[in-house]
């Protein structure tokens, strides 16, 4: 199947005389007519539904169709982002290991990272994604267990050399772990590109209304684990708390990384999404492709006009030619950009809020990537917590204002910010 074919209906076929939409399983629990058959499921000898916290119909139907639309092997959603960004490292990394990740992430994946995984004894090491192959290499240690990037940085929208990054984590024997929050599958498939793992926040573009909090994750299925088995004990070893099951050697390369995260740290962690919230995650990616092509090309002519106008000193969209990030966005993104701008009015800091506080269509949020335009000042909202040093690494300038273009007329977009830079 073509992309926005899967959009419709990979994960979920109706029979004859069932649902044309993914039903919507809200129960907590299923029926077993014996206690022999619900213990084997709790063994994971047999495979079906038992109760929500780990597995529900609704979300994996959803999990399956973003399987699909990344190119993986298996997948899972998880209640959030974050989750999502924990899950991924915390499946393969514990106390006393290391991880390399990019400075240029979401705030909040790097509060998560910094702080309070660190607090869990995983060190994280930061590098600009901007670097040399040789300074990338350096930031290895024998104890790191991962390497992780975001395809396009919220809110720095700096895009990420996937090939190098895939290509450093795997001369070191680790897997490269890539968010693709921003791009969507619909515009880069990481997979394609030696990522290994791809997670999302899917209450960005994947559901596209603002509707939901959600994640997922996604395996490639192709690290070879095994390869690595003294790294990875947690995959190749058994795990005593199911009967001794070894995950690589039960579920093979592309269904050890999902079974272990669904079976341990969904089980001890409950990061479960409601299946109201799966099934309106299925409905949003339904019209995924429509939606991103407008957000691009929305995107593209606010930016293109941004950069005309007097009262902006900077704008940073990777669709357009003259940006930082025009030849890689060529490579990973020749679809568009997504729809995130970036730019800095004249003025600064106050100047940007000045202008925040005037546009009548575009909402502040603290969101981004839906259908309706929404701004965002990141250094006083979701970067406040870093420092300027901090702030300058994950390439947020105080004078920063983050602009989600939405799937609104663009000529009322263009006809709102220039009544809003008239304020300023
Ligand atoms: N990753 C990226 C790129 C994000 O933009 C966000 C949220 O803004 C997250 C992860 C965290 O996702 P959530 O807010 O769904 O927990």
């Amino acid at each position: 199947m073509k992309f926005g074919t899967d959009c419709l209906h990979a994960g979920y076929r109706p029979a004859n005389g069932e649902p044309r939409n993914i039903p919507i399983i809200q129960s907590t629990t299923f029926r077993y007519e014996t206690s022999a058959e619900m213990g084997m499921l709790f063994d994971l000898e047999k495979e079906g539904y038992f109760y929500t916290r780990l597995q529900n119909p609704t979300s994996d139907a959803v999990a399956a169709r973003i399987c699909a639309l990344e190119g993986g092997s298996a997948a899972m959603l998880l209640s959030s982002g974050q989750a999502a960004s924990f899950f991924s490292v915390f499946n393969i990394a514990s106390a006393g290991d290391h991880v390399v990740a990019s400075s240029a992430i979401y705030g909040g994946t790097y509060n998560l990272f910094a702080v309070t995984m660190k607090r869990m004894g995983i060190d994280f090491t930061f590098v600009d994604p901007d670097c040399s192959e040789e300074e990338l290499a350096a930031a290895f240690r024998p104890n790191t267990k991962a390497l992780f990037g975001e395809t396009i940085a919220n809110p720095a929208l700096t895009v990420l050399d996937i090939e190098k990054f895939a290509k450093a984590a795997h001369a070191h024997g680790v897997p490269l772990i890539v968010d693709n929050t921003f791009a969507t599958p619909y515009l880069c498939r990481p997979f394609e590109w030696g990522a290994d793992i791809v997670t999302h926040s899917t209450t960005k573009y994947l559901d596209g209304h603002a509707a939901t909090v959600g994640g997922a994750i996604v395996d490639s299925g192709n690290f070879d684990w095994e390869k690595y088995a003294d790294k990875y004990p947690g995959l190749t070893t058994p795990d005593d708390s199911y009967h001794g099951i070894t995950y690589t050697k039960k579920f093979g390369r592309g269904g050890a990384y999902i079974t272990k995260a669904v079976a341990q740290l969904m089980r001890d962690f409950g990061s479960t999404p409601a299946p109201m919230n799966a099934f309106l995650l299925g409905l949003g990616i339904e019209t995924l492709p429509l939606r991103m092509e407008k957000h691009c090309s929305n995107a593209l002519a606010i930016a293109e006009h941004l950069e005309k106008h007097p009262k902006v000193t900077w704008v940073r969209y990777a669709g357009l030619p003259g940006d930082k990030y025009h030849a890689l966005a060529e490579k990973y993104l020749p679809k568009g950009a997504c729809g995130v701008v970036s730019f800095g009015v004249k003025g600064g800091r106050s100047a940007a809020e000045q202008f925040m506080n005037g546009l009548k269509i575009a909402s502040v949020a603290t969101h981004v990537a839906d259908a309706k335009t929404c701004v965002l000042h990141p250094a006083s909202a979701t970067h406040r917590q870093m420092n300027d040093e901090e702030l300058a690494a994950a390439g947020v300038s105080p004078d920063l204002v983050r602009f989600s273009v939405g799937l609104e007329d663009v000529e009322d977009l263009i006809a709102d910010i220039d009544q809003a830079l008239e304020r300023v």
